[in-house]
């Protein structure tokens, strides 16, 4: 890029995966031309990898190693607790920074619209992932698991973590970094049998195969499916043949007509075929209403008016996530991104807005895996750096520095050195509970005083 006065100065707003991701490109694209400062909303960075990535798969949290490598680069700063909307405005930002990139994720769930689902029991499981991750929004949550029977709405990669958790033990899950509460809330699960609905077949079913063989491999449940929902139609069988993916997981699953398996504590049905119509209950959840589904002659899933009631006491809603808006950034309400060209973000009239840029989920929707954003981020920073360099020198830099906006509002930071007395903290304490590698604070309070611990 043209050689400019002081390096430029970018403001990455999310330290999730894309929001690391675009700080490393960034300074592999910028050489020493730029410097990032990274903001959070928690004093946490790794967004989903903390706080998403299920605690038993290790190996895909060790990611945040190489996102950490991100964070120490003497170009970037982290300022964690910081929220973009509460704490700092999009104008203030523009007005100290040369450009700006969102990358605030999706992590809301959609709603079913089905009657009956804000009755207590019937949660999403966005909130149920941050519980057992530990997310401080979710600390004080709790989940009724006195019901022998529970529901997992969705058929994806994010509903069977879900319904993994459920099935496994707390001694299981001992070794992973989950808080001492959930631990010990899920010794008190009396939870038996877990079904997991999808409106389509198994075909259509958007898990991994690796997940499923996960699934089927669990000492403590077994796993079933009616024959009948593993049936094929022509459209199904010839996705299955064509597609490796499916036929993986169409596999997978047939392994699991076979009936009763003795001898493990759970169970868990995986029902394909079945829409949810309605949640049961007067003042809690007591059961849920499905309709069977097949497919019409266009592809669609439509209902075929035979119904069924399953008698559970919990409902977890895993049917996708969504970005919400950010105050004063464009966002399409349908596709619940925020609009843009290549991660530049378009102003209502579908032209690109100067300086305001978007990675990952929040770019491109909840789709891929954590690695898909880095590719995602990088694509964003090339044309971030490419409009930069095509501004006269000196022209529109920024008049304020963000520490000025912060010292002004009082607000405490936390520092890339805060956080790692927070997660030296976690480690400390996974070695006195004589757990894992590391158990989490989950407790805002708890939290902040980790940060922070001579105050
Ligand atoms: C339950 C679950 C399990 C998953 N498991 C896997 C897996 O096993 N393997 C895999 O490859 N992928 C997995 N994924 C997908 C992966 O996590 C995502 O691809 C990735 O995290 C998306 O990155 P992101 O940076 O766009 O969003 P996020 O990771 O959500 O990061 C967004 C960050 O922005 C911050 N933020 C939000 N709003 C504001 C604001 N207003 N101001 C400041 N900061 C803000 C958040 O605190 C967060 O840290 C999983 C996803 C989920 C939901």
């Amino acid at each position: 890029m043209a050689r400019m006065t002081a390096p430029v100065r970018v403001a990455v707003v999310g330290s999730g995966p894309a929001g690391l991701y675009a700080a490393e490109a960034l300074v592999k694209q910028a050489g020493g031309e730029v410097r990032a400062d990274v903001f959070d909303r928690l004093p946490t960075p790794y967004g989903l990898v903390r706080y998403g990535v299920a605690p038993d798969h290790p190996s895909i949290k060790s990611i945040a190693r190489y996102l950490q490598k991100v964070l120490e680069h003497p170009a970037v700063r982290f300022f964690g607790g910081v929220e973009l909307g509460r704490d700092l405005t999009r104008e203030q930002l523009l007005d100290c920074y040369d450009a700006v990139i969102y990358s605030t994720g999706a992590m809301v769930d959609r709603q079913l619209g089905v009657p009956g689902e804000d009755l207590p029991g019937s949660v999403a499981a966005t909130d149920f992932v941050n519980w057992y991750c530990g997310h401080p929004d979710a600390a004080d949550h709790t989940f009724d698991l006195s019901a022998e029977e529970v529901a997992v709405i969705g058929v994806g990669n994010v509903a069977v973590d879900v319904v993994r958790v459920l099935a496994k033990t707390p001694e299981d899950l001992r070794h992973t970094d989950v808080p001492e509460h959930v631990l010990e809330a899920l010794g008190r699960s009396r939870v038996r049998r877990i079904h997991m609905v999808g409106r389509r077949g198994p075909a259509q079913a958007k898990f991994t195969t690796k997940e499923l063989r996960e699934l089927g491999a669990l000492d403590n449940a077994s796993v079933h499916v009616r024959p009948g929902d593993m049936e094929l139609d022509p459209a199904s069988a010839a996705l299955a043949e064509s597609d490796r993916h499916v036929r993986g997981n169409v596999k997978v699953m047939a392994d699991w007509t076979a009936g009763e398996v003795a001898g493990k504590p759970r169970r868990i049905d995986v029902r394909f075929w079945r829409a949810p119509v309605e949640i049961l209950g007067t003042d809690r959840v007591e059961g849920l209403k499905l309709e069977h589904t097949r497919l019409d002659e266009t592809g669609r899933v439509t209902g075929t008016g035979e119904y069924e009631t399953l008698p559970v006491g919990l409902v977890l809603r895993s049917v996708g996530y969504q970005s919400v808006p950010l105050a004063g950034v464009p966002f399409d309400e349908r596709a619940h991104v925020v609009p843009n060209d290549g991660g530049r973000v378009l102003g209502p009239d579908g032209t690109p807005l100067p300086r305001e840029y978007v990675a990952g989920w929040i770019k491109r929707g909840p789709t891929g895996v954590v690695g898909t954003n880095k590719s995602d981020a990088a694509e964003t920073v090339r044309n971030l750096l490419a409009d930069l360099a095509a501004r006269p020198p000196g022209v529109g830099r920024p008049e304020h520095t963000v520490e000025e906006v912060l010292e002004a509002g009082c607000l405490p930071v936390v520092t890339y050195a805060d956080w790692l007395n927070l997660d030296a903290a976690e480690i400390a304490l996974a070695r006195s509970l004589s757990r894992g590698e590391r158990v989490k604070l989950a407790r805002w309070d708890a939290m902040r005083q980790a940060c922070r611990p001579e105050r």
